[in-house]
């Protein structure tokens, strides 16, 4: 299926599930944590590590980076890796407190390369977690690709399944215009359609609104 599909694929979703407005978190900096604390989990456990911070009182960078180490593993350890993603969201934190005074504005300021390669300096965020972060809390122009995504595209055939990052970020950024909202609304639809539908096991491609184009069909068994 040509990357040109990657268009049609957004008026379909969009028609069949309607407006998402989606927005994973309820401030920029939420953003940022819930971008490192949805490593390898979902988002239910995320909203549970959240609430533990909010609970706390240390939903602002100055105050969650005063925590003991062993005060923030015990609050985000709902998310799970809880030490791995505790050093994870330190690191962040020194520079965005160390190097921006706790200003997200301005940790996310400048060109969208050189934002997206000061976060990707940040050992423990990868290309996922960048453009998360870009994207959501930052309002950058940048496609963000998650297993969702590439689960979608590899079965309906727009890309391989193990094809890389970047090359299935630029079929996106290539096929669309440069718009914030609609990355994040595409974004959006194809997290509700692999939910509903193309779930990793067992999907409903009768329920599903792109059957009728799913390569997936044709090539049994199902992958
Ligand atoms: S038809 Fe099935 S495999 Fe294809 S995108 Fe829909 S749910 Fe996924």
């Amino acid at each position: 299926m040509p990357t040109q599909s990657i268009p049609y694929i957004y008026t379909r979703l969009s028609t069949a599930f309607g407006p998402q407005h989606w927005w994973p978190a309820d401030s920029p900096f939420e953003v940022v944590l819930g971008a490192v604390l949805t490593q390898n989990t979902r988002w239910e456990n995320v909203r549970m590590a959240l609430d533990n911070l909010r609970g706390a009182g240390v939903l602002v960078p100055g105050a969650m980076a005063s925590l003991e180490e062993a005060e923030l593993q015990a609050l985000i350890r709902p998310a799970g890796f809880f030490r791995q993603k505790s050093a994870t969201l330190r690191r962040v934190l020194d520079v965005l407190v160390g190097e921006y005074g706790g200003s997200l504005e301005m940790f996310l300021a400048g060109e969208t390369p050189t934002v997206r390669a000061r976060l990707l300096n940040i050992k423990g965020v990868g290309p996922e977690t960048a453009d998360s972060i870009l994207l959501y809390a930052g309002t950058h122009p940048i496609f963000v690709i998650d297993a969702y995504t590439r689960r979608i595209c590899s079965r309906i055939g727009v890309c391989a399944p193990k094809a890389p990052y970047a090359e299935l970020q630029h079929m996106f950024m290539h096929a669309l215009p440069e718009d914030v909202q609609l990355y994040n609304e595409y974004h959006a639809l194809l997290v509700e359609l692999a939910k509903c539908c193309c779930t990793k096991n067992k999907p409903q491609c009768n329920a599903c609104p792109l059957e009728d184009m799913c390569r997936q069909l044709h090539i049994p068994p199902f992958a």
